[in-house]
């Protein structure tokens, strides 16, 4: 956050907020709160809502009502939310110390870091690194991830599952 005195969100400025159009998913679905349901049975993750808004959110004053699904499609918040769960599904297999003796700063962790968090680099080790030539991917997929980073980071979450747990994906089979 920022060193000012109430540690505000580094990409506030003066007019408001300098990324709106990129605004990550919490900003754009606030007031509302969303939390991940994990459903052991059915080995899913859900999206819930909390909708509880500080005194200070002018919003909860206004006429207009709205529901959560007319909320995150006038935030157009729809892919956003669904790319929140598909990470939440991941992120769960983390609460179990994934490194081991590797420790977190060790390969598995670099790679996992990467393919979540940096999509240009995790694009430059998919076509530039020996990647393709150890992995089949299906050739529609792999079209795809060269130019939508979307697709791309769908690929990342199976590629940490597979790499660091090796958990079987359909995108991704050895040669
Ligand atoms: S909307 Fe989100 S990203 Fe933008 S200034 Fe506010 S907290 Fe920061």
């Amino acid at each position: 956050m920022s060193e000012d005195g109430e540690k505000t969100c580094p990409f506030l400025i003066e007019s408001g907020c300098s990324v709106y159009s990129d605004r990550p998913d919490t900003c754009r679905m606030f007031p509302l709160e969303q939390g991940i349901i994990y459903d052991v049975q059915k080995n899913k993750s859900r999206m819930i809502h909390l909708f509880r808004p500080p005194d200070f959110c002018l919003g909860q004053h206004e006429n207009k009502t709205w529901t959560t699904q007319t909320w995150t499609q006038d935030q157009k918040s729809v892919l956003y939310t669904k790319m929140t769960v598909q990470w939440a599904d991941l992120k769960r297999l983390f609460l179990v110390d994934p490194w081991g003796q590797e420790g977190p700063q060790g390969p598995k962790a670099k790679m996992a870091f990467m393919a979540t968090y940096n999509i240009d680099r995790f694009r430059d080790f998919v076509f530039n690194s020996s990647f393709l030539s150890r992995y089949k991917l299906n050739s529609a997929l792999v079209k795809r991830i060269r130019l939508n980073d979307v697709e791309l980071l769908k690929l990342g979450f199976e590629w940490v599952k597979f790499f660091v747990w090796g958990i079987k994906t359909p995108s991704i089979r050895m040669r």
